[in-house]
């Protein structure tokens, strides 16, 4: 892996870091005479707080800069910890103001030294701002549980945030004694700025750019009873720029305005031209209905994103590890690599439950390919039971676990126990490479 790309995470948590602590030593540098110290704390992790939930926008996952360097998973799961860590510190900030006098502005107190704001319309918006968060955070949790549809869910999310980073703006600049100073609301007012911007980006902006470059369905193809693969072709326009492996969010003869779009995997290969396929599994509202898409109907692409891509990697082998759908990244860098003679060696485990599951069957072939199946059929000659540490074991050599690029994608438990086990025979992380179909 090139240095500059090994580079990237840190340099990303370098830029999420000054970001977030911004405000914080701005406030300390704009001051005010000295209060007690559990008075500052407090302050200081209502600022915190503030600025981490504005920097939660750009951790959206939409943003190619940051999705693309340490990868979705990364992205998402820092995310949800931040938020949660964000809801922790703005519960404290209040809690540590106990036993400081309050009341409303005091002549003899002009810089809040002594006295903290009881003025309701200045603390509603913050105790407004922190049960919203706290329902976003529930709901974000609970969401599969709660049963909601996916796009509810999206709309709510959105517009919660929207909602909680004015309501948080207002009660910063009224109630805080440093938000209140010019110099610091300039800055929040320029934060909050970007942070909504960004959601204007997405939901706007993003849209407005698809609209001049539509695609057109060109085949819907059943590949197994429950897959099926949608290829589309640009419409007037060169295409996408992506690297195999890579996914993209799908509309298909929805308006580009609209929240109805899918992230799904491109399981075809940049070298094989313009034309761009989707592997997809039934699931539910809208992949149920991919059988009734027709050809020519309008589409559109928002992507390249993430970082499942073994390009410009210096590793000898690469080994694929696919479960089910999963296939869908694998296959697309499988076929980079048979399209482009990649010199690397290349293996593929590809587990499924059934026979008539697997998909590409007759493409794949049996050369470096290990079939896998849980309930084989009568007379079955591959690999039999789960992608499990035995099963790796069998297939790759010692020397191939500590050089070789390992790259999963399938269902949860089947990546946890293969990356536990890589690790276990010696497989430096950043050898392993995996992508989890969720995005929450
Ligand atoms: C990075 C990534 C790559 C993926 N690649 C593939 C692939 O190659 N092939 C494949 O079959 N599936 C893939 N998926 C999963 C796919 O996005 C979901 O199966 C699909 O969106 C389900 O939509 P639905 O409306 O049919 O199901 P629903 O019943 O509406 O939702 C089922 C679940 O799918 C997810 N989901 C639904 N809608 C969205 C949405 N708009 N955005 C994000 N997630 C959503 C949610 O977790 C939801 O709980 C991928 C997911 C991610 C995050």
């Amino acid at each position: 892996m090139k240095r500059v790309e090994r580079m990237k995470p840190l340099f990303l948590i370098v830029v999420y870091l000054v970001a977030v602590t911004l405000p914080l030593i701005l406030s300390l540098w704009v001051g005010g005479p000295p209060r007690q110290f559990h008075q500052e704390l407090a302050s200081g992790l209502g600022i915190l707080a503030f600025s981490m939930i504005l920097m939660e926008f750009i951790l959206s996952g939409r943003f190619k800069a940051i999705s693309n360097g340490i990868g979705m998973d990364v992205t998402m799961r820092f995310h949800q910890i931040m938020a949660r860590t964000a809801l922790v510190l703005a519960l404290l900030h209040p809690l540590l103001y106990q036993g400081t006098p309050s009341g409303g502005p005091r002549p003899w107190d002009p810089t809040r030294q002594l006295t903290i704001t009881t003025d309701f319309s200045d603390l509603s918006t913050g105790i407004a701002a922190y049960l919203l968060l706290a329902g976003l955070v529930v709901m974000a949790i609970g969401r599969t549980q709660l049963g909601y549809r996916y796009e509810t869910w999206r709309l709510l999310h959105g517009l919660g945030a929207l909602l909680i980073a004015v309501l948080l703006l207002h009660h910063t600049v009224y109630a805080g004694r440093y938000g209140s100073q010019p110099a610091m609301t300039w800055v929040w007012l320029v934060m909050t700025g970007l942070a909504v911007g960004s959601l204007l980006a997405v939901y706007l902006v993003v849209p407005l750019l698809q609209k001049a470059r539509p695609w057109r369905v060109s085949s819907v193809v059943q590949l197994t009873p429950k897959q099926w693969e949608v290829t589309v072709e640009p419409d007037g326009h060169r295409g996408l720029n992506y690297k195999a492996g890579q996914f993209a969010w799908l509309n298909v003869g929805k308006s580009p305005f609209s929240m109805n779009e899918n992230p799904f995997s491109i399981c075809s290969a940049p070298a094989a031209g313009p034309r761009v396929a989707f592997m997809i599994k039934e699931l539910g509202d809208f992949t149920r209905t991919i059988g009734q898409i027709k050809a020519e109907t309008v589409a559109y692409l928002d992507g390249p994103y993430g970082n499942l891509t073994v390009d410009g990697r210096a590793e000898p082998g690469v080994a694929l590890i696919a479960g089910g759908v999963g296939l869908a990244p694998l296959l697309g860098i499988l076929r980079q690599m048979r399209l482009t003679g990649d010199p690397r060696k290349v293996t593929l485990i590809y587990g499924n439950r059934l026979v008539d599951q697997i998909a590409y069957r007759e493409e794949l072939g049996e050369e470096d390919v290990v079939y896998v199946l849980s309930e084989p059929p009568e007379g079955w000659h591959g690999e039999t039971g789960f992608v499990d540490a035995a099963l790796i074991d069998r297939v790759f050599s010692e020397n191939e676990f500590s050089e070789w690029v390992f790259v999963m994608c399938g269902p949860a438990i089947m990546m946890d126990i293969v990356e536990a086990h890589l690790i276990k025979r010696g497989t430096p992380s950043h050898r392993i490479l995996s992508e989890r179909f969720n995005y929450d």
